[in-house]
């Protein structure tokens, strides 16, 4: 996959729902984890509820970012850390590459990061000769095999363990297993040295607090842990979007992130990060940066309609039930970001016409916004943008998309308003579908170009008797 492939997503939205492996994966994933957290949220103290005042806590810290970056700017410099604003991946990359080079730096060791997905950090450095080691299991699996995440949370969510004895056989040198157990222990002693060597740490940053100035980490495999504490120098990635007001707002938010990320009531290693190890300290890194990345993220949060997707955790919950995100998976979406959430936030950042399938791909169900901790209407922001498609945008720069589409529902809205005309439609169209061939009384094939229906999947044909007679003759019944 080449850094965006958007365009491809019909090709391999086909090619996953062919695959019966990942249909498997997927259906197993949302089983747990999608189920898992809708409980969490009904065991919070406070109720599911909570979800209402996390939004209101993020929309605060979105709506006085410059305030709030500024202020933990300043905390971090005054601990000692060094911050940087950069204003794109290029120029966050090159900072990067810029402390690296006069540290002499060979070995960097990472925490899972979607920042650094999202700049493609990992081939900056590694195109200077660094040798970058993912240390998150799932992406120390996928990076050996060369692919790059299909989930926020789960990234080799797409891999079997066959797969993953197979690849670790032969890129680690030891004998094949699929036992788990092994297979993780295989990784841990690789790794294990990579920590020692490493001269630089890199991690993304799950929440910023203004108030005391610091980063948190969370993980669950004490990963983040041992790349942020073990090299000399920790470099921390951050969306500019990832900082809240004060430690009573970041507490709630980081309740609500781990029960969105994995349906925990908070995640088994987390930490708090506000600057270099004092000098009296035995471990710890001797500098500590943190980069604060815009990347196209200023222009959402100067649209209205657009500014509430920065609330966002990437905690993958609205991924573990869109009924989408389970046929597709991650790769068709092109991006770092897949899901609903990739649906609504790649067109931001990359181009909405050049991602418009993510956002026409989606079902509109409302499921991503019933399971966001932060309750983000990611249903609504999908219809701005198809509205955006269909007419056109001057401020983000849309060209309008399929005239002929607009044209349809004009026609469906005239259609649906004149009843005659309706009843006309529908006894033509279950003439027509008279003549469709058939597979369990079910439409097998329509001619294109609504052969996207049937591509993958049987279509109900329209009922003998239509609802509102129905309804009639129930009213009649009931008399
Ligand atoms: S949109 Fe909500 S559920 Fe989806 S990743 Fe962001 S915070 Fe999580």
């Amino acid at each position: 996959m080449t850094h965006i492939a958007t365009e491809n997503y019909k090709t391999q939205a086909r090619a996953a729902t062919r695959n019966i492996v990942l249909q498997g994966a997927l259906a197993g994933l949302q089983e747990r984890l999608g189920k898992g957290t809708a409980l969490a949220y009904q065991d919070l103290p406070e109720g599911p509820d909570l979800r209402y005042k996390a939004h209101d806590i993020r929309m605060h810290a979105i709506n006085n970012l410059d305030v709030l970056l500024k202020q933990l700017a300043e905390k971090i410099r005054s601990q000692g850390g060094h911050v940087f604003f950069a204003v794109d991946g290029k120029s966050a990359a090159a900072y990067c590459l810029d402390i690296a080079r006069k540290h002499h730096v060979k070995l960097v060791v990472k925490g899972k990061s979607m920042v650094t997905e999202e700049i493609r950090l990992n081939d900056a450095l590694t195109n200077e000769g660094i040798d970058v080691y993912e240390t998150d299991l799932g992406e120390y699996i996928i990076q050996l095999a060369g692919e790059h995440p299909s989930h926020i949370l789960a990234p080799a969510i797409h891999k079997t363990r066959e797969d993953i004895g197979r690849l670790f056989s032969e890129k680690l040198n030891i004998s094949y297993t699929d036992d788990p157990p092994s297979l993780t222990k295989a990784a841990k002693t690789a790794l294990r040295e990579k920590f020692f060597a490493a001269d630089m740490g890199i991690s993304g940053c799950n929440l910023a607090c203004a108030e005391t100035g610091h980063i948190t980490t969370v993980s669950n495999e004490g990963n983040i842990r041992m790349s942020s504490t073990m090299p000399k120098i920790h470099m921390v990635f951050m969306g500019m979007e990832r900082i809240v007001d004060s430690l009573k707002d970041h507490n709630i938010l980081l309740r609500m992130l781990c029960r969105g990320a994995s349906a925990q009531k908070l995640a088994t290693y987390v930490s708090h990060i506000s600057g270099p190890a004092p000098t009296d300290h035995l471990d710890g890194p001797e500098a500590f940066h943190l980069v604060i990345l815009d990347n196209g993220r200023s222009r959402i949060l100067a649209d209205k309609n657009f500014r509430e997707m920065l609330c966002c955790v990437r905690c993958g919950a609205c991924l573990n039930v869109c009924p989408v995100y389970r046929k597709i998976g991650g790769h068709a979406y092109g991006y770092a970001y897949s899901g609903p959430v990739g649906a609504v936030v790649t067109p931001l950042l990359i181009g909405i016409n050049r991602a418009k399938h993510l956002c026409q791909g989606e079902t509109l169900c409302g499921a991503c916004k019933d399971i966001c901790p932060v309750n983000i209407d990611l249903p609504r922001m999908l219809l701005e943008l198809r509205w955006k498609l269909a007419s056109g945008d001057p401020q983000w720069h849309v060209r309008r998309e399929n005239r002929l589409e607009k044209a349809v529902y004009q026609g469906w809205s005239h259609l649906t308003r004149n009843r005659r005309l309706y009843d006309l439609s529908l006894w033509a169209t279950k003439l027509l579908q008279k003549m469709l061939p058939k597979r369990s009384s079910m439409i097998a094939w329509m001619p294109p170009p609504l052969n996207g229906w049937t591509d993958s999947r049987h279509m109900k044909p329209i009922a003998k008797t239509s609802f509102s007679k129905k309804w009639k003759q129930h009213k009649l019944d009931s008399r």
